[in-house]
């Protein structure tokens, strides 16, 4: 355990008083795999501390220098749920996959306890939907996910992808011929296309501003344009259109 310890916060936090806490912002990871932990990594090296959950000791053992709390426990048990104060953390996240019936049984047991705010982590569409059936928040399929936006990656208009849901996403790309050189709302680039242009970078910038009607967008610009994905991978492939 390091310096920052988790357990040797003020008595407040503990006391039931959500204030401090919510302040605070501790987040709980149950399961310390390869998703669970890189997560773990993550948020501990933004500044949130981070109190690792996991059954397996040795994974313990490898995260007890670098989480602000470490435990090894069995998450499906209630009675050690609440020893752990977890009721009283704000985020939690379930980075259990393989094991359904641990991944499930967690979930239904923090909801008992009363967290609110749960994103677990779920390995098929079953999965996924007995979770969002018992009330997890936010149910994320790291394998699927990755394999939506790498397969837009790979086709090279889009560097960058981010569903935000089934039917709206977010992508980085660049402006195709047909619409630079003239200010955006001569384009009608929304009514047109069906996607808004949310911002732009400039070759010579490293800032994005945001896309006005009145910019005007140049071939070397980066753009980050939102709507639906099939309309958003249409308009990032506009030029390929013109070559043909
Ligand atoms: P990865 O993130 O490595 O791909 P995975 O999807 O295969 O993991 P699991 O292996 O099922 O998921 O679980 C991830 C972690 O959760 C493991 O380190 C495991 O020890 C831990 N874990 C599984 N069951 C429990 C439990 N009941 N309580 C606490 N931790 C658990």
């Amino acid at each position: 355990m390091n310096g920052k310890s988790w357990m040797a916060r003020p008595a407040a936090f503990f006391a039931g008083d959500p204030s401090p806490m919510a302040a605070h912002g501790a987040v709980a990871v149950i399961g310390l795999g390869r998703f669970g932990g890189s997560l773990a990594r993550e948020l501990t090296a933004h500044g949130v501390d981070v109190i690792g959950i996991d059954i397996d000791e040795g994974l313990i053992a490898e995260y007890s220098d670098e989480l602000a709390f470490v435990s090894r426990a069995d998450s499906t048990d209630e009675a050690v749920l609440r020893q752990l104060g977890v009721n009283e953390v704000d985020r939690v996240v379930i980075a259990i996959g393989s094991d359904l019936q641990a991944s499930i049984l967690t979930a239904s047991k923090l909801l008992k306890l009363g967290n609110k705010h749960i994103w677990a982590k779920a390995i098929s569409e079953p999965h996924a939907e007995i979770l969002h059936q018992l009330g997890a928040t936010n149910v994320v399929r790291p394998e699927n996910d990755m394999g939506t936006r790498l397969a837009h990656l790979i086709r090279g208009h889009i560097s960058d992808f981010l569903p935000i849901d089934a039917d709206f996403v977010l992508a980085r790309t660049t402006p195709p011929v047909r619409v630079a050189d003239v200010p955006l709302a001569s384009v009608g680039v929304r009514s047109r296309y069906g996607v808004t242009v949310v911002a732009f970078k400039r070759k010579t910038s490293q800032y994005w501003d945001i896309g006005d009607p009145d910019v005007t967008l140049y071939a070397d610009d980066e753009i980050l344009i939102a709507g639906h994905p099939k309309k958003v991978e249409a308009f990032s492939e506009l030029d390929k259109d013109d070559d043909n």
